[in-house]
């Protein structure tokens, strides 16, 4: 193993853990690979060459080995005519790629040596790469990971999404409010993408559908789109676990089909010319920031259309090239829904089979469900998407009468099959009649597809008798669960090499091809020589993130403090206010006890508001405002330290996660579907404070109750209280210590500035709180005084982390994905290790 350019002395976050790599040849080659792409593809010499141009020419000599092993990988699929999985997402958050690649392809330490050989450090080249944030948060993300086991387990895949030229936002705090800038991730090029503009597909919009009878009295129906926009391909090769599979991200981006309008020009109108291409192009140049909240906006129907219909004419063709017959698609071909988003796939199929090639409709129908299968990741009701009707009537004429035939044929099959109410089919319908006639996404996947999955036990278990207990009921068994993972060689071997090594000594190196391995750690769990190595890499780690604290926000935090962390969206449900509230009071404890022995701890806040969530950016504001009176409290001592980092993404995760001690996953129970984050602490040894909620649950009963701190009100209790109705003016005159933080909020102790600031906020927790966050506050409050003593006793807090990371293993992505293969997609897979 290569050495040299590590060193023994570096800081932990450098260097790699062992993966069997670095042969001298190796690096010579490397280096000549990149100084050639310098010479040749950028132009210019080693001497004046910037961290990007070493950059781009690093990420085009490792892509060159991507590209060999790519080429094997569609010429093997193509002779086995391997059954293929087409994964649907309107989002990818797949962050930088450079690490991925070079750890997957184990040039990690070859490439470190030959850039140190030409003068160059990759741990400051990597921080160029942009991060490429193609998505909101957890849904986004579980495609990225998903895309990495699916390469790793060898499975036939290629992920279809949109080429957004503007990623999420980026968030900039100014006086403690969020502010949106745009994001350029492509502004310096993307040197891992192809372009492929032979690849384009025409997608239509709007116009109207003519009804052309046939001799035998039947309808053939020709669809005249009255626009028509080009989609155009640009492929990223996905390199898996030690380069054995090489899959595609394929996405798309939007082109009008003339340029601009030559006749307009010439007369004089030079933007005119140019309109009908704004508009196309329109498609593909942002994200919406909306996490939780459906858009709602035309132009977010009219991207979902987009990308799901060039994604079904590309996979008709290039099953049709290997195939001749179309109807052995669904043994050819699964298709994977991620959320609803893509729901309109299910029309779009059933229109190129019927309409372009000519199928009966039943025949259609029993491809369109052999194929398709569905994501369900949220029972929040403001979530489920729906499209109004004369919407999608103007838009998609021809794909409305698609969806009013299969709903016709539903709930016929329905009544015929038994005793059905109006009421249940109301419930039942594609179309919700309730406020304006709009159609059901969430019912429409539900229909046409042969498996529907939750994604947690918890999560999957209220779907059954929440949004979907009447589907369930008329079709029995089409409801799985797939409870989420993560990918452990980002989250762990990448983000931590230092805990990795460790692991690696004590699991043995294999431990990075088997988690199952993981498990040895639980022999070492109680030795306090191995637990005392454990904490000098957290310790490493956090002084890493205290750098990135101080240079970001001007404060400084203690490397010996309990780092106390909650990083994900904004989102009332996911109750950063409780965390808040807990803050406020250990304010108000040290400020009135000033010479107790406390913890010194911080509490670190990072994530994004949807832009047009005030509730969300109040709360960021409020994080702020107690930020700015703690750590300016002279009586404070350091002892309480808040900080709320910006534009939380998933580089900055991969900074932060490693220097957790205590992981916050406190959503109030029954409304977080999964959650990952909660898996990538974890497995990185913090210990959660967490409610019963999503698969929390199920990280409790793997890492067991004694090392993990659950509180509060379960799922069902929720429930109970909400049909009871919220009495949270008593549940606050019962508190100890809640009147006091909420008087302080309301009276301006945060906001001198302007007292009212937070009236209404305080109001909403007095009078309503549907969030139940003054109903669990005081468990919340208990169970972090049980962290506290946890904290005093070194030997059991470590024991506890360790057990934490040897009993994560099952949450790997590598397991979920090997379970859909198994029982949705019916895929062959080829295990690693
Ligand atoms: C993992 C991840 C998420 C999801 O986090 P949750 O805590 O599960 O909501 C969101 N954003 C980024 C950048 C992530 O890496």
């Amino acid at each position: 193993m290569q050495e040299a350019g590590v060193g023994s002395g570096a800081a932990v976050q450098a260097g790699t853990y062992q993966d069997g790599s670095g042969a001298a040849s190796e690096v010579a080659e490397l280096r000549a690979a990149i100084l050639d792409k310098l010479t040749y593809f950028i132009g210019k010499h080693a001497e004046n060459a910037s961290d990007r141009d070493w950059f781009v020419a690093t990420a085009l000599a490792v892509r060159d080995r991507i590209v060999d092993r790519w080429t094997e990988t569609r010429d093997r699929i193509w002779a086995h005519h391997t059954k293929r999985v087409y994964y649907l997402s309107l989002e990818f958050l797949i962050g930088r790629l450079l690490f991925d690649a070079l750890n997957n392809l184990q040039l990690t330490d070859p490439v470190r040596v030959a850039l140190a050989e030409l003068g160059v450090d990759l741990d400051r080249m990597r921080e160029v790469e942009p991060d490429a944030a193609l998505g909101n948060g957890g849904l986004g993300r579980l495609a990225a990971c998903f895309m990495d086991s699916m390469a790793t387990l060898s499975i036939a895949a290629h992920g279809y999404g949109i080429r957004y030229d503007h990623g999420l936002f980026r968030q900039r705090i100014k006086d403690g409010w969020q502010l949106e800038y745009p994001e350029d991730w492509l502004s310096f090029g993307n040197p891992w993408e192809f372009p492929r503009p032979e690849i384009d597909y025409s997608i239509g919009f709007g116009g109207h559908v003519e009804a052309m009878a046939r001799p035998d009295g039947t309808f053939r129906h020709v669809w005249h789109p009255g626009e028509t926009i080009e989609a155009v391909a640009y492929d990223t090769p996905v390199p898996g676990w030690r380069g054995r599979h090489v899959n595609t991200l394929r996405l798309w981006s939007a082109r009008a089909p003339d340029p601009l309008r030559l006749d307009a020009f010439n007369r004089g109108d030079h933007v005119g010319a140019l309109t009908a291409q704004v508009r196309a192009e329109a498609i593909s140049k942002i994200l919406y920031p909306s996490d939780a909240t459906p858009a709602g906006q035309e132009l977010r129907l009219r991207q979902e259309y987009f990308f799901v219909s060039a994604s079904m004419q590309d996979l008709i063709d290039r099953h049709l090239r290997q195939h001749d017959a179309i109807e052995t698609l669904p043994e050819r071909v699964a298709i994977q829904l991620n959320d609803t988003h893509p729901a309109i796939a299910i029309a779009e199929m059933m229109r190129l089979l019927v309409d372009i090639h000519h199928l009966e409709w039943e025949a259609a129908w029993t491809i369109t469900t052999g194929v398709f299968s569905y994501t369900n990741h949220t029972l929040l009701p403001e979530a489920l998407e729906t499209w109004a009707v004369p919407l999608m009537e103007r838009m998609l004429p021809r794909h409305m009468q698609i969806i009013y035939l299969i709903n016709a044929l539903h709930l016929d099959r329905l009544r015929k099959s038994g005793e059905v109410s109006d009421e249940m089919v109301r419930a039942l319908s594609l179309i919700d009649e309730h406020s304006g006639r709009r159609v059901r996404m969430g019912h429409l996947a539900f229909v046409g597809s042969h498996k529907i999955n939750g994604v947690s036990a918890l999560h999957t278990d209220l779907m059954r008798v929440t949004v979907f207990r009447d589907l369930n009921g008329a079709y029995p068994g089409r409801i799985v669960n797939k409870t989420n993972g993560i990918t452990f060689r980002r989250w762990l071997y990448q983000a931590n090499p230092g805990l990795t090594r460790l692991i690696q000594e004590a699991c043995g190196p294999g431990v990075v091809d088997r988690t199952a391995d993981l498990k040895a750690l639980e022999k070492v769990a109680d030795d306090r020589a191995f637990q005392r190595r454990v904490a000098a890499v957290r310790r490493a780690n956090k002084i890493h993130l205290g750098r990135i604290i101080a240079e970001q926000l001007g404060v400084k935090v203690d490397p010996d403090a309990l780092f106390d962390v909650q990083i994900k969206r904004i989102h009332e449900y996911k109750r950063q206010l409780l965390n808040i509230l807990e803050t406020i009071a250990v304010y108000e404890e040290i400020r009135s006890q000033p010479t107790r022995d406390w913890i010194p701890r911080v509490k670190i806040f990072a994530g994004k508001a949807a832009a047009s969530y005030h509730q969300a950016k109040l709360i960021i504001k409020l994080a702020n405002d107690v930020a700015k009176v703690v750590n300016s409290d002279p009586t404070v001592r350091g002892l309480l330290k808040v900080a709320f980092l910006p534009n939380y993404n998933v580089s900055l995760a991969e900074a932060i996660i490693p220097a957790a001690d205590v992981s916050e996953q406190i959503s109030t129970a029954g409304m977080e579907a999964s959650g990952t984050g909660n898996m990538k602490f974890a497995l990185n040894g913090a210990l959660t404070i967490g409610t019963l909620d999503g698969a929390n649950v199920e990280i409790r009963e793997h890492v067991g109750p004694e090392n993990i701190f659950i509180f509060g009100l379960t799922a069902e209790e929720v429930e109970a209280r909400r049909r009871r109705g919220i009495d949270a003016t008593t549940v606050i005159a019962a508190s100890p210590r809640l009147p006091e933080i909420l008087d302080a909020m309301a009276s301006g102790v945060f906001s001198p500035d302007e007292p009212g600031r937070y009236r209404g906020l305080v109001d909403s927790l007095r009078f309503h709180d549907y969030f139940m966050v003054t109903a669990d506050f005081d468990s919340y409050y208990a169970r972090q005084r049980d962290i506290y003593r946890l904290w005093r006793d070194k030997e059991v807090w470590w024991k506890a982390s360790l057990l934490n990371t040897a009993r994560m293993g099952w949450f790997s992505s590598d397991r979920a994905i090997t379970e859909y293969a198994q029982e949705i997609w019916r895929v062959p897979l080829q295990p690693i290790g």
